[in-house]
């Protein structure tokens, strides 16, 4: 039998419905992947201490003859944006360190409901600002297959810990492309629902017109399986679509026998191809090879135009702090974590206010709060955020046009592979460009996965594939994702994960 931790979860959940394993020997072989290698990763900010005890909790139910779900007992990751009521959530700033929410998110409320067993939170960018972890104020995650190099970002240690196999599932959270970009440079799959499928109630706010939770795994079909679990109308989140979901899992095992690609009408965006350079040559090689497979599987590839996209990345970083700073205002010395007191002179609520947030927040967190509150400023407003909002409808458009020639869209995930820790961290533009091919889905609200496309020639590492479809679609992604997938891995003759060098000793 192959080691537990190297199973996918659906293959986990199989042995644990049939009893050859239990989640106690799931969870504590996950326990031990994190011990010997997360010092290395450090893909986790805090190891659940009561995942063996949940563990048991479920194995004793399965054994009194209860009905389970399909994820029962199967281990999980959360990333520490999200709240949760018996970890602290810090979202990876020292502002928040330490603080033991009141609540549960919703999606951790339903992780629990399913009987998933949480093994710890995950490091990241502090609230979820980056494209690498290195703004986390808790020290950065490496990258399982290089451990010089970052595993992306934000949600760089949900990807780490799924991809070193420290854990089979991951949520994540993707405003700009915080699930998808780390999944396509760790090799793992993330997605990012239509805005509003998924509840944001308890995910600590970046810019709530952007942000979705989402799945990270090493399957599609695992991924299928957690959406399932997460996803669904919530009246905690005022934005939360009311639609009744097919199953994802579902739609997964359909595309997974591969007649999904037969007629199927792909839409290579011309604006994030790569043709007009910027995109690693490795990246962009791939990329063509699977567009050529796909030819050859029967699908219809055509070419279409986003004139817009353009202006994406720009109009993104006016609207994102603009909601962050205003987001962030809550941290104020006064409701959570951090309390510092001037070093000199009376501690006026404005003074001890200004001194935490001087020493709660890191440089990133500040850069963008004092641009969201510049473009949000009177007189401003209309030229900057409201320039923007409209540069946002040109792009719903661009994605309209493109839907009616093509049932999906497919870029690269991301325009370079994992790149060295420390060699961007010191210039935000370099740094917010890497989300290039990412930030078009979350300014239009539609869905976006990331899958493996192999490994770039010129250095080794993870390339991913972008699919896109139109909003309440998601379940096209996972039958079209999946279908992918079986093409890719039998044209490769091995799953992409296997190759990993830091795995390579564990998956035998
Ligand atoms: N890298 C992007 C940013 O820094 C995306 C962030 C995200 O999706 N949370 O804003």
């Amino acid at each position: 039998m192959p080691e537990l931790i190297h199973l996918s979860a659906a293959e986990l959940a199989a042995k644990l419905a049939s009893g050859e394993v239990t989640s106690v020997e799931a969870t504590q072989a996950h326990l031990d992947r994190i011990a010997a290698v997360d010092g290395d990763v450090h893909a986790f900010l805090h190891v659940s201490d009561t995942a063996l005890d949940t563990a048991a909790a479920i194995d004793a139910r399965r054994a009194a003859g209860e009905e389970l779900g399909p994820l029962a007992g199967v281990p999980v990751a959360i990333k520490d944006v999200l709240a949760t009521k018996d970890m602290p959530s810090t979202s990876g700033s020292k502002i928040l360190e330490g603080w033991l929410p009141p609540y549960d998110a919703t999606v951790v409320a339903r992780l629990r409901a399913a009987d998933l067993v949480p093994l710890g939170k995950t490091n990241m960018d502090e609230f979820a600002m980056g494209s690498s972890t290195e703004h986390s104020a808790f020290g950065p995650s490496h990258n399982p297959w290089d451990l010089t190099r970052t595993p992306g970002g934000s949600g760089g240690g949900s990807a780490a810990a799924v991809s070193a196999f420290e854990a089979p599932l991951a949520l994540g959270s993707d405003t700009g492309g915080s699930i998808r970009q780390p999944a396509a440079v760790t090799g793992s799959v993330g997605v990012k629902p239509t805005y509003g499928g998924v509840s944001r109630y308890g995910a600590i706010a970046l810019a709530s017109s952007l942000d979705q939770v989402g799945p990270v795994s090493r399957t599609v079909l695992d991924a299928g399986l957690l959406h399932d679990v997460i996803s669904g109308h919530d009246p905690l989140d005022s934005t939360s679509l009311t639609d009744e979901w097919p199953s994802m899992a579902d739609a997964a095992r359909r595309g997974g026998t591969g007649e999904a690609l037969t007629g199927l009408r792909v839409g290579v965006v011309r604006e994030l191809s790569g043709e007009n350079g910027g995109f690693q040559a490795g990246v962009k090689q791939r990329f063509d090879e699977t567009v050529a497979a796909l030819t050859a599987a029967g699908a219809e590839v055509v070419e279409v135009e986003a004139p817009s996209f353009e202006y994406a990345v720009a109009a993104y970083y006016l609207i994102l702090p603009a909601e962050a700073s205003s987001n962030l205002a809550r941290m104020d010395s006064v409701r959570f974590g951090l309390r510092v007191r001037p070093d000199s002179g009376p501690a006026t609520v404005e003074r001890v206010m200004s001194a935490t947030r001087d020493a709660g927040f890191g440089a990133e967190v500040k850069r963008r709060i004092i641009l969201g509150t510049y473009a949000l400023s009177a007189g401003y407003y209309d030229a900057y955020y409201g320039s923007a909002q409209k540069v946002r409808t040109l792009i719903q458009q661009d994605f309209a046009q493109a839907f009616d020639k093509a049932d999906v869209l497919i870029s690269p995930a991301a325009p370079t592979t994992a790149f060295e820790l420390g060699s961007l961290v010191d210039d935000p533009l370099a740094m917010y460009l890497n989300d290039v091919t990412t930030i078009p889905a979350n300014l239009a609200g539609i869905p976006g996965m990331s899958i493996p496309m192999g490994l770039a020639p010129e250095d080794g590492l993870p390339t991913g594939l972008q699919l896109l479809a139109p909003a309440h679609a998601d379940a096209r992604l996972y039958e079209v994702g999946a279908a992918i997938e079986t093409m890719l891995t039998d044209a490769w003759g091995h799953d992409l994960l296997s190759q990993a060098p830091l795995l390579k000793e564990a998956v035998k």
